[in-house]
């Protein structure tokens, strides 16, 4: 038994998969784990402990704004 306890919260948002049973970071899971992506699972295995464990890739999508350049001035009525 390991003596570290692993919640659900420590492996849910983490920029890399985080082991269930040991709580390592696998910063390498896509070596051999070409063309994943959102929602995908697959196996793998911990280099730390050694156990397998299920990975789900979380793709968070993130946006930019900017203001149109035609709007960049202000607009002119064409009052004279
Ligand atoms: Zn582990």
């Amino acid at each position: 038994m390991s003596d570290k306890e692993i919640s659900d919260l420590d492996c849910c948002y983490n920029s890399f998969p985080v082991c269930p049973h040991c709580g390592e970071e696998q910063e390498d899971c896509l070596d051999g784990q070409p063309d994943r992506g959102d929602g995908d699972e697959w196996e793998t295995e911990c280099c730390e402990c050694e156990k397998r464990y299920t990975v789900e890739m979380c793709v968070v999508v993130t946006y930019d704004t900017r203001k149109l350049e035609s709007e960049e001035s202000e607009p002119v009525d064409g009052r004279e």
